[in-house]
């Protein structure tokens, strides 16, 4: 049978196993944004200038979209901002800034684009092949500098980003089942708050208690696109075992993603305070060493290029 809309009564076109709830369009487009504007205000979120991370994806698309809704109700000014990578296998980049620039342009949103290659001089590839690490690492660690450097020259408060609940869940999961402590104390939280006295900007995550399927709906419903190719670099397949598993646990315990999340939180704060941070003595932006790990990035690459 049919699951009906839990307010209406009407054909329901999703149920929220966490929620123990079906919705139809309409209802379910009202309880996403309600749940993104409960999540930042539960977790002390008192509005500013937000910059939306937007690479194109389902998740940060739904974000700018709800953000964009919850303007007053949530006290903010809301721009978006798009790394372009420069990966040009399968045209991913292009394909992302495209959708990036078609979202903005739907939602009435100015888009700041952040050039890889103008900024650095190197292609994200360029940079993975001059570097010791693997692709997603160089990846993570640009464009968290970046895009602090860039929200923090312009005067914003907050960089919000999308990561959703099955992606902190099964990240966590294969912390706690490998013994990767060190990713326990990095868990994502809802809102970190701004840190200016080393050029922090804060960072807010309201979908760390929506999913990647709710995500998706959301922007299907609102009628945007979203990018569906593949970055060539996705690490997926490493997290494949921990995401079959994390499905298997969600089926057996529905409410267990959301219980699981605020445990995983509760460790990490009882594991106590993150690394010290201090000023990196050549950028002057936050980092545990002397230097940051993008200037050494970048030392490295010159040396090497
Ligand atoms: Fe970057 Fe890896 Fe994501 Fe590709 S899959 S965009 S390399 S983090
Ligand atoms: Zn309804
Ligand atoms: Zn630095």
């Amino acid at each position: 049978m049919r699951r009906k809309c839990i307010v209406c009564g009407r054909d329901a076109i999703i149920y929220v196993p966490y929620a123990r709830s079906a919705f139809c369009r309409e209802h379910f487009e009202r309880y996403y944004e309600r749940r993104i504007a409960r999540t930042l205000k539960e977790h002390g979120f008192r509005g500013g200038r937000v910059l939306v991370a937007l690479s194109g994806g389902k998740d940060s698309v739904a974000l700018l979209a709800a953000l964009v809704r919850l303007r007053s109700e949530l006290n903010i000014e809301v721009e978006a901002v798009h790394v372009n990578l420069h990966i040009h296998r399968n045209q991913f980049s292009d394909v992302s800034l495209d959708v990036s620039k078609r979202v903005c342009e739907a939602l009435g949103v100015r888009l700041h684009v952040i050039d890889l290659k103008e900024t650095t001089g190197l292609t994200l590839p360029e940079l993975v092949s001059a570097s010791a690490r693997k692709p997603c690492s160089v990846c993570g660690l640009v464009r968290r500098y970046l895009l602090n450097r860039f929200a923090w020259e312009r005067g914003f408060d907050w960089i919000a980003t999308g990561h959703n609940m099955d992606d902190a869940c099964t990240f966590m999961l294969k912390a706690l089942l490998t013994e990767r402590l060190e990713d326990i104390a990095r868990a994502p939280e809802v809102v970190t708050p701004p840190r200016p006295e080393l050029r922090l900007v804060g960072r807010i995550r309201p979908q760390l208690f929506t999913t990647a399927r709710e995500n998706r709906t959301y922007v299907a419903i609102r009628g945007l696109p979203v990018v569906e190719v593949k970055c060539p670099y996705s690490e997926e397949a490493t997290l494949h075992k921990y995401m079959k598993l994390w499905e298997h646990i969600v089926r057996v315990n529905p409410v267990s993603p959301v219980t699981f999340l605020r445990t995983v939180l509760r460790i990490k704060r009882a594991l106590g305070e993150d690394a010290e941070l201090r000023t990196c003595s050549r950028c002057g932006f936050a980092t545990t060493g002397d230097v940051c790990a993008f200037c050494r990035l970048m030392e490295r690459v010159r040396r090497e290029t």
